[in-house]
């Protein structure tokens, strides 16, 4: 069944059954009290008739005091001590003859009679003769029949009329929940099919859950598109890349082919350009692996660390592999909860970006403060023309591809420091003058109860 269906169908009967309650409730109480009432009345002209009758001397005249009493549509028995009738009254033909006997131990006996129901009540009282005899006294609730007749008519009409509107509601209900969800299934369809990233058409005022979550599927939607498209442009630039080299291996190969048995020294030249572009081949390829693993959040683990030991050990990596001085300004030690492993990696990109584009020593600045620790990488190289800064994250960018070249890069290093950055919280701050040198800033922040 349909969800349009469903909640259409089950909002009705819902509010069906509440309505036949309510009107049952009604009906019900409705029919005690008229009862009550009616005994009440009963009961009321039974006790003037017991006085009237006890003031009575002679029985002919109590006679009479009953035909007054006797109520409409009903009659009067008086029952001697010895069970035995002593005078029967009447209002209503033949009631005499189907007479029902009150229970004494009931306020009031209520009996079918001819379609109608007869209300009976039971009171002593004292006989002109001096005998204590019981007078039943007998109605039967015609008005009674037909008032509860009229209600169940007008119940009837009322809930059928409120069924209207409750139709019409619930109607309008489910299409207000499924008509959304229609919109989406539509879009989610065509975007299946077409391969395209399709988004719906939203109340831009609207704030509850259906707009809600049309908003977010189209803000997914972008997402989904802009990954996409990341995706596309970074798998077009990385076979972009890795085609250079692979001409250079392919162009040294065929003239080894053509000429290295000739000239020797033509070998010698082209085995070092084929190492040499096999291993940016490799290093690129690991870089971008590298790429695809810091996107992972999961790979983050935060725990206490010393951020000064961790820079230590970088510096130390950069002066013992290619002998540049790195001097650490700052707390000897400095505990921190964040990724040691992240952040080394991150450390170690940023001083060999520092190492690659200067020659000069390369300073790495510590502070601590209250709520963050900033590190500060400084080198005093060629520098960055500030056109090419903001686009120093995107992939496989580089500011002056010969220069890069010539240092071994690749253009991912600074995308991947900046994946780094995000799995760690932070953010990179890169400042830089062109023949004076950079600054890569990492502000981390410390977590609450951090020293
Ligand atoms: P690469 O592998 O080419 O170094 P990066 O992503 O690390 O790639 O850097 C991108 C570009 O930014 C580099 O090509 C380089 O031109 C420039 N760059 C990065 N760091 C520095 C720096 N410390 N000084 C000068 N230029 C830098």
């Amino acid at each position: 069944m349909k969800l349009k269906n469903k909640i259409h169908s089950l909002s009705t009967l819902m509010m069906l059954i509440l309505l036949i309650l309510s009107n049952l409730g009604i009906y019900f109480t409705f029919d005690r009290t008229q009862h009550k009432t009616e005994y009440s009345q009963l009961l009321g002209s039974a006790k003037e008739l017991t006085v009237a009758l006890s003031k009575m001397t002679d029985e002919e005249e109590a006679e009479i005091i009953l035909r007054a009493y006797v109520p409409p549509n009903g009659a009067l028995r008086v029952v001697g001590e010895d069970g035995k009738d002593v005078l029967t009254v009447q209002s209503m033909e033949g009631l005499d003859q189907k007479f029902p006997t009150p229970k004494r131990d009931e306020d009031y006996t209520l009996v079918p009679y001819d379609g109608f129901e007869a209300l009976s009540i039971v009171i002593p009282t004292i006989w002109p003769t001096g005998e204590v005899v019981q007078l039943e006294v007998t109605q039967v609730l015609t008005d009674l029949k037909a008032n509860l007749r009229l209600l169940k008519v007008v119940m009837v009409g009322i809930t059928l009329f409120a069924m209207i509107p409750i139709i019409i509601s619930s109607i309008t209900l489910g299409r207000i929940v499924t008509q959304p969800i229609e919109k989406l299934i539509q879009a989610m369809t065509d975007s299946r099919r077409s391969g395209t990233f399709q988004q719906i058409a939203v109340p831009e005022q609207g704030k509850d859950e259906l707009a809600q979550m049309g908003q977010t599927f189209n803000e997914l939607m972008i997402q989904l598109e802009q990954n996409y498209r990341k995706q596309e442009k970074f798998v077009s630039d990385a076979s972009h890349e890795l085609k250079t080299p692979l001409t250079v291996i392919d162009s040294y190969a065929r003239l080894l082919e053509r000429r290295g048995m000739d000239k020797p020294e033509l070998t010698e030249e082209a085995l070092t350009a084929i190492r040499g572009e096999t291993k940016r081949m490799k290093e690129m390829i690991e870089q971008m692996l590298d790429l695809a693993r810091n996107n992972e959040p999961a790979s983050y683990v935060f725990e206490e660390t010393d951020v000064r030991v961790l820079i230590d050990d970088a510096a130390r990596m950069i002066t013992s592999a290619y002998g540049r001085a790195v001097h650490i300004k700052g707390p000897v030690q400095l505990a921190l909860s964040t990724d040691g492993t992240h952040l080394k990696q991150l450390l170690i990109i940023l001083l060999d970006n520092a190492r690659k584009y200067s020659e000069r020593e390369i300073d790495v600045e510590m502070e601590e403060r209250k709520e963050y620790v900033r590190i500060c990488i400084r080198d005093y190289g060629k520098g960055i023309p500030a056109k090419d800064i903001p686009f120093l994250f995107d992939r496989f960018y580089r500011v002056d591809e010969d220069r890069s070249r010539k240092t071994g890069g690749t253009g991912l290093g600074l995308a991947i420091a900046n994946e780094i950055a995000i799995g760690l919280g932070t953010k990179l701050e890169i400042e830089s003058e062109e023949g004076k040198g950079t600054a890569v800033t990492i502000w981390l922040i410390k977590a609450e109860g951090s020293q």
